[in-house]
């Protein structure tokens, strides 16, 4: 009365399955065994059922008692099997009320309370019975739809919810799918019991998510046996702040260049080689390649790697060449470790310390070796919530532009400011230039920015009478970065434009490393200037000064740099005077920078400063503290 004809390829189907997925290497996480504990469930509830089917067919050759506990066995691993999937789910979509002890407690409650119905069932007969007859269903069989639906519609619901953040579409596509199967599944078992079929939606459903998540292909680097970056990565977040881990890794100097001078058919052999003889080297701890030649080694069991010993038995295997093939490759390394101790950092700062400090020792003559521990870490975290509070800033336009005063250096009266900018991190507090206009020049986020300060600028212009704030015109940095964009002119024209104020009133400051490119230089001044703008050479004396070229410019002010400043008031001597005379000379002005005390301002004024700025006057105000105190 039972068919089985469902059931028994089902159970070979996966079988063939398991055998393939143990046969790989497996990254020793918790998605991996969550998998692991599915496919052994999968196996003992479909072997459950196909004996209780059977057991129920010829009850009459077995005591009442083994009936009873094949089945009771049978439902409860039923239940299980519903658990199991929808703990998978948790597992890839990681939501973060999973780390909740209620929630943890909460979950299991259908889990258990069903198991404990199974398990009682030969004495209450809630689920089924077993008597002279035979088998029969209980009053409460139903319960076994209920418990798998809801433990579907959990599962459903978390990925519907949190998922959309934590997957890819791909991957959330295949678990709507997974569940939808066992839906069909539980559907079909509800409407023909005794075929079986349900068993067989279950192992598709295990299918999809062995083709979606599970397929160690995925985390092992092409037809090799060692992981691959991806897998790295997941390892990390796995048991990054769960227990301490160090690394250690190498990069393989100048990799590309190598590539190319052996082959890529050679090399490939080469790092699969290197892959084997890591992995024998150090079987007791995780090997990575993270690509471009470098390799990462990973003791996630805190066996005490012993660094000293690893450095020297490493590098004592590449001092003899690889035999490759069809060549010998004849490779050399540099190393990174690190140990974080106790500083625990996101997972994702780990890996892009990782990933940097390996470019740094990738060449040939550079660092040879880098250890880093958890201060390195935490200078590195402080620069990636720089980042995205740079990005937040301009994303949201909310790059600030505070004032600075620039004064006569005759009467200390007010004739310009200069317009700094300024971001704030998530508390309000205000980060300062140094730290995000570096960031900013190095991911071209600097065009942005400083569009958002000239539009600030243009605004305050237009706002405000300058000339009762005794204002004459406003300094606005353009990084070099931004010097070299093309259409440069346009874009500060097509700001300008928006407020319609007169470009006079602004000062573009620039300092020497915009010079250097000397035939774009004077074409952009040339053309910018055509929009009416003038331009202000800053931090003259901070680098690399070349009179020459100066004076082809056509500034109308120089700012000494503030180092030149203190140095001069410290031990004055006839070098910046000279300087000065000779700036004048060819028709500059003159601010001095970093102006902070009394002294300062008499002794700049006294070689022939025309404007002075610094702390002693004011420090950079927000746009409302100036108005405030200059009008
Ligand atoms: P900078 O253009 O040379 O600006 C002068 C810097 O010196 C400002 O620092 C100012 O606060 C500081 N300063 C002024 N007087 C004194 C003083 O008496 N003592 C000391 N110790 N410092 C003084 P801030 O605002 O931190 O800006 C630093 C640098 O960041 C600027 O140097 C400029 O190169 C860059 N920057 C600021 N805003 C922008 C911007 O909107 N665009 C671009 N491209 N760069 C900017
Ligand atoms: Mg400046
Ligand atoms: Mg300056």
């Amino acid at each position: 009365m039972w068919d089985l004809s469902y059931a028994i390829p089902s159970l070979l189907l996966l079988i063939l399955f398991i055998g393939y997925y143990f046969f790989l290497p497996r990254v020793p996480n918790k998605m991996n065994r969550t998998f692991i504990m599915l496919l052994l469930i999968e196996v003992t509830t479909i072997i459950f059922n196909l004996l209780s089917s059977w057991v129920d067919m010829h009850y009459m050759d077995f005591s009442k008692g083994v009936v009873e506990i094949i089945n009771s066995l049978f439902f409860s691993l039923f239940f299980l099997r519903a658990y199991v999937f929808f703990l998978f789910t948790t597992t890839v979509v990681k939501p973060d009320f999973c780390n909740d002890i209620y929630f943890s407690m909460l979950k299991r409650i259908p889990l258990q309370l069903s198991i404990i119905m199974a398990l009682t069932s030969p004495w209450t007969g809630l689920l089924y019975s077993v008597d002279e007859k035979g088998y029969h269903s209980g009053p409460y069989y139903r319960v076994l739809y209920l418990v798998f639906w809801l433990y579907i519609a959990l599962s459903i619901i978390i990925v519907l919810g949190e998922g959309k953040h934590a997957l890819q579409k791909r991957e959330r596509i295949s678990l709507y799918w997974c569940n939808t199967l066992l839906f069909i599944g539980t559907i079909f078992r509800l409407l023909a019991p005794r075929v079986l079929m349900m068993n067989t939606f279950c192992v598709l459903a295990v299918t999809i998510l062995y083709l979606s998540f599970e397929n160690p292909d995925f985390y092992l680097e092409k037809r090799s046996r060692i992981f691959n970056s991806r897998a790295l990565r997941q390892y990390l977040e796995e048991i990054n702040g769960v227990k301490p881990y160090k690394i250690l890794a190498f990069a393989i100097h100048n990799y590309r260049d190598i590539r190319q001078i052996y082959g890529a058919r050679q090399m490939d052999a080469g790092i699969d080689m290197i892959g084997s003889f890591l992995i024998e080297s150090f079987p007791k701890m995780e090997i990575f390649y993270y690509r471009s030649g470098r390799f990462v080694i990973l003791d996630g069991d805190d066996l005490e790697l012993d660094l000293d010993t690893m450095k020297e038995k490493i590098q004592k295997r590449f001092d003899s060449p690889w035999n490759a093939p069809d060549a010998e490759l004849f490779l050399d390394v540099s190393m990174v470790y690190i140990d974080l101790g106790n500083h625990i950092k996101s997972a994702d700062t780990v890996f892009n310390i990782l990933a940097e400090s390996l470019e740094k020792v990738a060449n040939a003559g550079s660092e040879d070796f880098i250890a880093i521990d958890g201060r390195d870490v935490i200078s590195s975290e402080k620069e990636t919530l720089i980042k995205r509070n740079l990005e937040k800033a301009i994303e949201q336009n909310l790059v600030e532009a505070f004032l600075q005063p620039i004064v006569d250096a005759k009467n200390h009266k007010i004739i310009g400011a200069e317009a700094l900018a300024r971001i704030r991190d998530d508390e309000g507090n205000i980060i300062p230039p140094g730290s995000f206009i570096p960031i900013a020049e190095r991911n071209g986020r600097i065009n942005q920015l400083g569009e958002q300060v000239l539009d600030r600028v243009c605004n305050f212009i237009s706002q405000n009478d300058l000339s009762k704030l005794g204002v004459n015109w406003i300094n606005v940095n353009l990084s070099p970065i931004q010097f070299m964009r093309q259409n440069l002119d346009e874009q500060l024209a097509s700001i300008i434009a928006k407020t319609g104020i007169n470009p006079k009133y602004i000062h573009l400051e620039v300092t020497e490393e915009s010079l250097i490119d000397e035939t774009l230089l004077l074409k952009q001044i040339e053309n910018i200037q055509k929009s009416g703008f003038y331009f202000v050479l800053d931090d003259y004396g901070k680098g690399y000064s070349n009179l020459a070229r100066l004076r082809k410019c056509p500034f109308i002010n120089v700012k000494i740099d503030m180092s030149l400043v203190w140095e001069y008031s410290k031990h004055p001597d006839e070098m910046l005077p000279n300087m000065i005379s000779t700036f004048k000379n060819l028709g500059f002005s003159i601010t001095a920078e970093g102006i902070e005390d009394e002294n300062m301002a008499w002794m700049m004024a006294e070689i022939g400063c025309d404007y002075l700025q610094g702390f002693y006057f004011s420090k950079a105000l927000t746009m409302d503290e100036f108005v405030e105190k200059y009008s």
